[in-house]
């Protein structure tokens, strides 16, 4: 990425202006530390004795992993234990087969040293990895990388980085392992900025859980302009690195920082306590996102979850049809980085207000009332096939829980479900793995789906309330129209009847309901809604806080 400023004048350095992938939402303003590496330089060297550099080649591999346990406990520590996990798959990785055989057969073939023998072992395997399909496969090249510059200091007796100095400092690299993220000492560390790097990485993964404001492929040009000691301000939340910040922006920033630390504040106080009212009864607070990227702030808002993906915003942001693979890597990254928490990924919503052009969807009169949603997926099932695909692939890795939009009739639903055994079937014969415990839903955001709640309970897993449609569809206000607002009372009885009821159809069913319309954040109506019996609460994470807040003040 490229600076939008690069300007010198005299000895006074103005500022410049870097951007990258932000992956954790918080500002951080202090001194660039540049993260060094103690380079252990391989050489080859031809050696007689194959058998001895075999030895050497498992004691190191016996000290790598006694290292990797350690990291492993603090990261379980620090940052829980799906993180941690990483560190298991690199004691792993360390043995296994293909990596040894190639290391052996280096040694024995070609007589050289064992750290030569792993240096080589480390570069064909990385680019195996790097040149892979997948995604996730891709990024999986920096463990290998990671593993082996481990075993290599281990063969040479060197330690790893350069230990940090005294001060609090922001780390800048090149890119970060997830054992160097890991091993940094969060107390020091204000942020970190790499020049490259993966927001899929475990890197990323592990800045979003451990709380630090990180920005990620701010672009090779930004090792060669910055120094140590220089100040920098890095925004989490938009992925900007200013160096060198001006009055203007100091100020600004230094304000944003101000509001995080009032958030997290809260945030301390809350994490980690139940969202239960004074007498007992429990409710799930998850939050709505609309891209991968915001998965981190649902964590650091300590979310049970997330109760609303907006599927839809994947293809709003693409110029064609997203294809299989491309949402089945977005699928996944949600449900990895939300580390087993429920994910619940609504199925294409289009239509309406969110149109897009490579549909070439027809002009229509009233396009609230329109082909939309689940329509155009019924309409045009090919479409549908192919991201039922990628969310039942994506289903095997992690916790997910998809639910169809608009829906007016059984007909609907039945229609929906037997596309997705069709799916599953086709998974099958295909030999891919998905979860089988997948729970199904719908949204219930029209009248007619509330008011037959009671038929389409018994063929779902749970229900999930887009207020927002509804009070549009219920008071017949259309909810683009600005003029309507003196009309639209959101707490009108008639919604709020249509979701009581649904809530009892639900329950009588042994389906659970939550709300993800913006009403769920309306903290007038909670108590209301715990009244109800509602089950789960799914609103923007800046909500989610004073939501709990609020729960934990009830009593019903
Ligand atoms: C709703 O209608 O309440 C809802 C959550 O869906 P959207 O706002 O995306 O239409
Ligand atoms: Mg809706």
């Amino acid at each position: 990425m490229i600076p939008y400023s690069k300007a010198y004048e005299g000895t006074v350095r103005s500022m410049t202006v870097y951007r990258g992938k932000g992956v954790y939402g918080a500002v951080a303003h202090g001194k660039v530390s540049f993260f060094r590496r103690k380079e252990t330089a391989v050489r080859r060297e031809n050696i007689e004795d194959t058998a001895k550099e075999l030895e050497r080649v498992e004691a190191a591999k016996a000290l790598a992993t006694e290292q990797l346990s350690a990291i492993h406990d603090k990261a379980l520590k620090e940052v829980g234990e799906s993180n941690a996990g990483i560190f298991e798959i690199h004691i792993m990785m360390l043995e296994d087969e293909d990596y040894n055989d190639s290391i052996t057969s280096i040694i024995e073939t070609q007589k050289v040293n064992a750290e030569y023998a792993v240096a080589a072992t480390s570069d064909n395997f990385a680019e195996m990895f790097a040149n892979m399909e997948d995604a996730y496969m891709r990024a999986r090249s920096a463990d290998i990388r990671d593993i082996s510059n481990r075993l290599i200091a281990c063969l040479s007796n060197s330690g790893g980085s350069d230990a940090i100095t005294d001060e609090q400092v922001i780390i800048c690299a090149d890119d970060l392992a997830p054992s160097e993220a890991v091993s940094l000492d969060r107390d020091k560390v204000l942020a970190f900025v790499t020049a490259f790097g993966s927001s899929n990485s475990h890197t990323a993964i592990l800045a979003r859980s451990m709380n630090i404001p990180a920005v990620i492929g701010v672009g090779g040009e930004f090792l060669g302009s910055v120094s140590d000691g220089d100040e920098i301000i890095v925004d989490g939340h938009t992925g900007e690195v200013f160096v060198s910040p001006d009055e203007e922006t100091t100020g600004r920033l230094l304000k944003k920082q101000a509001g995080d630390t009032e958030k997290k504040r809260l945030l301390q106080e809350l994490r980690g306590k139940e969202n239960v009212t004074l007498d007992g009864t429990k409710v799930r607070i998850c939050a709505n996102i609309g891209s991968v990227e915001s998965t981190g702030a649902v964590l650091a808002d300590d979310a049970d979850g997330i109760g609303l993906f907006r599927s839809e915003f994947l293809y709003l942001g693409s110029d064609d049809y997203p294809t299989e693979e491309q949402q089945f890597n977005a699928y996944r990254k949600v449900l990895g980085s939300m580390a087993g928490k429920k994910v619940i990924i609504r199925t294409l919503d289009i239509g309406a207000d969110k149109q897009i052009d490579y549909f070439k969807l027809d002009k229509e009169d009233n396009p609230a009332l329109g082909l939309r949603a689940i329509r155009i997926c019924l309409t045009r099932p090919e479409i549908f096939r192919t991201q039922l695909r990628a969310l039942f692939r994506a289903s095997a890795f992690g916790k997910l829980g998809l639910m169809f939009p608009m829906i007016t009739g059984v007909s609907e639903v039945r229609k929906c479900l037997a596309l997705c055994d069709e799916v599953r079937k086709e998974l099958d014969s295909e030999g891919i793995k998905y979860a089988t415990d997948t729970e199904i839903g719908i949204m219930i955001e029209t009248p007619a789906a509330a008011v037959i709640s009671d038929k389409l309970a018994p063929l779902v897993d749970f229900f999930s309330v887009g207020t927002n449609d509804l009070t549009q569809y219920t008071l017949a206000c259309d909810r683009q129209n600005a003029k309507l607002e003196a009309f639209v009372d959101t707490h009108h009885e008639a919604v709020l009847r249509l979701i009581e009821m649904s809530a009892k159809n639900a329950h009588a069913n042994n389906a659970w309901i939550g709300i993800c319309g913006e009403l769920a954040a309306d903290t007038t109506l909670t108590e209301t809604f715990l009244r109800m019996g509602i089950d789960e609460l799914s609103v923007s994470p800046p909500y989610v806080l004073p939501l709990r807040e609020k729960v934990r003040s009830i009593r019903l």
